[in-house]
């Protein structure tokens, strides 16, 4: 064995428990394949492939379809494998060694995680009781350490809140650095930070095929920023990241746009009936403006109900050991049957 870098050796992985089960509700994923016309319009399509030659190195075409769906220019839009690796690749381009990122906690791990591979320091503000910014910490945060980069998540995960306008305002303004706003989850909720994004602000929105559009399969992601904080990303990732089957796979995926807005409309309905039901049991819910909702019951060990729903072939997220979420579990929207399945079963356990 030969020693990793000094600063990777304390560095822990992203985990999540993959357990073999019936019912997974643990990964945000949608619980829906693409509509039966996606998979015929990419099994004809890919024939076309010129396989022996690179994919168009800019993905023109997919960054100019998504750029019509956001009325935007394509020199504002950077796709990347998942939204992963577009955060990675803003944190190659924006942070690294001897600069500074900002998260404010609960929210997604891979903010902190990605900015520490980078080489970067790594401060944690935390978010107020009710987990959304809390003002004060943000300016503590932004003062003290002037960050060159500041993640915000919203809706946020784990929580699923939706930060408001005004909180998202105040923080670029007062932002020495780059605001990065993960809307991985924001088709699920009732405003968008994209309308923001304009050459004069150093704010980049970051999107996902992962969930509304189904297709957490092909790890496809992009931002929308500023033309000239795109041009940069595009000088530091991998010449051909984006292979050909995705770049088509991906414009395929947006002539669908009317069937996705139908699944988010029903996952949002599917996702009140779920907190309602949990609120009617010995549980503290927060509101969710996403795919998922975070719960805390009362009365029994968050790590014990999420042992009998693994009991009973059901697996949620358990983020009972994470800090400040003593007790939490995260369940994903699943479709109408598997819903019922965990309210059930909830209601089972919590009632033995
Ligand atoms: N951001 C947030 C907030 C997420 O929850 C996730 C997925 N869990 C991602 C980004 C990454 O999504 P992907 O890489 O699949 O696009």
């Amino acid at each position: 064995m030969i020693p990793v870098r000094d600063d990777l050796r304390a560095l822990d992985g992203y985990h999540s428990a993959q357990v073999d089960v019936e019912v997974r509700l643990n990964t945000n994923e949608s619980p829906f394949p693409p509509p039966a016309g996606f998979a015929d319009a990419v099994a004809s399509e890919i024939s076309r492939i010129d396989w022996n030659r690179y994919p168009d190195r800019a993905a023109l075409a997919l960054r100019t379809d998504i750029a019509d769906m956001h009325g935007v220019d394509p020199a504002q839009v950077f796709v990347a494998n998942g939204s992963n690796e577009v955060l990675q690749t803003v944190l190659l381009a924006y942070a690294g060694p001897g600069r500074t990122v900002a998260t404010f906690e609960p929210t997604y791990q891979m903010h902190a995680q990605i900015a520490r591979v980078t080489g970067a320091t790594v401060v944690e503000g935390e978010r107020g009781l009710d987990f959304t910014l809390d003002p004060a910490e943000v300016d503590r945060v932004l003062t003290v350490h002037r960050p060159h980069v500041v993640f915000l998540t919203s809706p946020n995960n784990p929580t699923g809140l939706v930060e408001p306008r005004e909180r998202v305002e105040q923080l670029l303004a007062s932002a020495p650095g780059l605001v990065v706003v993960d809307e991985a989850y924001a088709q699920f909720s009732d405003w968008s930070a994209l309308d923001m994004v304009d050459e004069s602000r150093p704010l980049v929105v970051t999107r996902t095929f992962s969930k509304t559009w189904s297709m957490a399969g092909a790890r496809l992601g992009y931002l929308v920023g500023p033309t000239w904080l795109v041009a940069e990303l595009d000088k530091v990732v991998l010449p051909y990241h984006l292979d050909a089957v995705k770049q088509l796979s991906g414009r395929i995926a947006l002539r669908f746009a009317d069937d996705m807005n139908e699944r988010v409309a029903l996952l949002v309905s599917e996702r009140d009936r779920i907190s309602a039901g949990l609120r009617a049991l010995p549980i503290d819910v927060f509101d969710s403006g996403a795919n998922f909702v975070l719960f805390r019951p009362t009365d029994v060990a968050g790590g014990t109900v999420w042992q009998q729903l693994v009991d009973r072939s059901i697996l949620v997220r358990d983020c009972s050991g994470w800090p400040r979420l003593e007790n939490c579990l995260r369940v994903t929207i699943g479709t109408p049957d598997e819903n019922d399945r965990f309210l059930t079963a909830i209601a089972d356990i919590l009632k033995a």
